[in-house]
């Protein structure tokens, strides 16, 4: 069977947002191309966390049955206990949850690997390094490093937090700030993490908290590894007056005494969970900011970080990701969708999609506020329970479905026959 459009959608990038959508896109029949930079699809060695938000779409483009598979084990609620990280580690307050949120942590080569399994065959295309992409009246040219063009009906810029198409659809360079924290991430064997946290904190997500840092420990589903992320803020400086500077690398090697210093009279169970992290290395944790005042530009889209790169702390910058992909290939795939209105399509992405994902952007940074005690109540702990109750509602319970027959409506497609 030929494809069921007239057009044809080109990918820049093949991390999570750009493979997930590309398994979307494929799924309903919709003619794609995926363009890499490296040699092949690679993600770093860590977990990765998904909500309940982003499972809904994972389940919808046949991603999840699989993940099921691999990981070998039932799927269940992912809610957080957040422990206080100094001396005494007082529970703070247990995320209560639905019975429906069922969540995800898994390995992300795993994931990636999972997905790419989807992928069908021919579309992917390797040490594609896009330097430039140029819109004419009926078709997009996409420039690579190689001197090699392609064209394409549109173009889906998922080429992350420093992204070249961001370019293309401001108008200006925009590039991602230091957000002055730096984090450390570690896989930690389930059996250490267990002596350093006992084995009721080890097999479930916690965040600790604690002044101008936080931790993150959530075990990773189908194996006996424990993800840590652990999170520092120099909140003495503009983010302007820290951080790499441009040209220069946002990942260092780092060592264990320089992540351990700043833990200094915080308590036993924290030094001993780090003293398990040996080879760290420090990030540079970057965001838009302000957030972007467009995802679209014409025939050229922007998903995923190179839209709304934002701060850790919700879990959530891959779970925007996939939302952008479902709201994408549920609009490209309606029936009334051909090559004549994908301008409009675009437009209506851009209307339901940039209110959501931005308000994620910048609930991930007030989260990382009260997490580090320098949120609206600051290191009262009572009062920072308040500030904690439903920190990930809006994100967990979003009804994308809606913002899909939004962007109908604003179409014009009411009444018509959805595919
Ligand atoms: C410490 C930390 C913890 C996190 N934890 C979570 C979490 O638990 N849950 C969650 O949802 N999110 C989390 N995130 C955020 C999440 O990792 C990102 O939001 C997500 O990976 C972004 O995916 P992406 O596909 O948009 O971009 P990327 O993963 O950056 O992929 C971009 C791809 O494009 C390619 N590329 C770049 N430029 C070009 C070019 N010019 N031409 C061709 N290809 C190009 C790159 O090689 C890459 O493959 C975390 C982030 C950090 C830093």
């Amino acid at each position: 069977m030929g494809p069921k459009k007239d057009f044809k959608v080109s990918i820049v990038g093949g991390g999570i947002g750009g493979l997930v959508l590309a398994v979307g896109l494929a799924r309903r029949g919709i003619e794609v191309n995926i363009f890499e930079q490296a040699k092949k699809f690679e993600e770093t060695g860590a977990g990765v966390g998904v909500g309940p938000n982003a499972v809904k779409v994972l389940q919808d483009f046949g991603i999840l049955d699989e993940i099921v598979k691999v990981v070998n084990q039932p799927l269940n609620t992912r809610t957080f206990v957040f422990i206080s990280g100094l001396p005494g580690h007082e529970t703070i307050y247990e995320y209560p949850g639905l019975e429906s949120d069922i969540g995800l942590g898994v390995h992300r080569t795993q994931f990636l690997d999972t997905v790419v399994k989807l992928l069908p065959p021919g579309i992917a295309h390797f040490n594609k390094k896009c330097v430039s992409v140029e819109e004419g009246p009926e078709s997009v040219n996409i420039h690579f490093e190689d001197g090699i063009q392609h064209t394409s009906d549109i173009v889906i810029g998922c080429d992350g937090i420093r992204s070249v198409i961001r370019r293309a659809v401001l108008g200006r360079v925009v590039v991602a700030k230091f957000t002055g924290t730096v984090a450390f991430r570690g896989l930690i064997p389930v059996d250490s993490a267990i002596e350093a946290l006992g084995p009721r904190i080890a097999v479930k997500p916690h965040v600790f908290v604690g002044p101008d840092r936080h931790l993150t420990v959530y075990p990773l589903q189908g194996q006996p590894i424990v993800n840590a992320g652990v999170f520092i803020t120099d909140r003495s400086k503009p983010w302007d007056e820290q951080g790499p500077q441009p040209g220069e690398s946002w990942v260092l090697p780092a060592t264990q005494e320089e992540m351990l210093g700043y833990f200094e009279g915080w308590g036993p169970r924290i030094t001993k969970l780090l003293s398990f992290i040996t080879k760290p290395n420090k990030w540079f944790l970057h965001a838009l900011s302000p957030p972007l005042e467009t995802y679209v530009k014409g025939r050229i889209a922007l998903l995923g970080d190179a839209a709304h790169s934002m701060l850790p702390h919700l879990g959530a910058g891959a779970g925007q990701a996939m939302e952008d992909g479902y709201v994408f290939s549920a609009l490209l795939s309606h029936p009334a969708v051909n090559k004549n209105n994908l301008k409009d399509v675009l437009k209506a992405y851009d209307n339901v999609r940039r209110p959501r994902a931005n308000r994620v952007l910048e609930g991930s940074s007030n989260a990382g506020e009260i997490y580090e005690l320098a949120g609206p109540s600051g290191s009262n702990l009572h009062e920072v329970r308040n500030d904690l109750t439903g920190n990930w509602d809006f994100v967990w319970h979003h009804d994308l479905d809606q913002d899909v027959r939004t962007a109908f409506s604003i179409l014009g497609f009411e009444g018509k026959e959805e595919s």
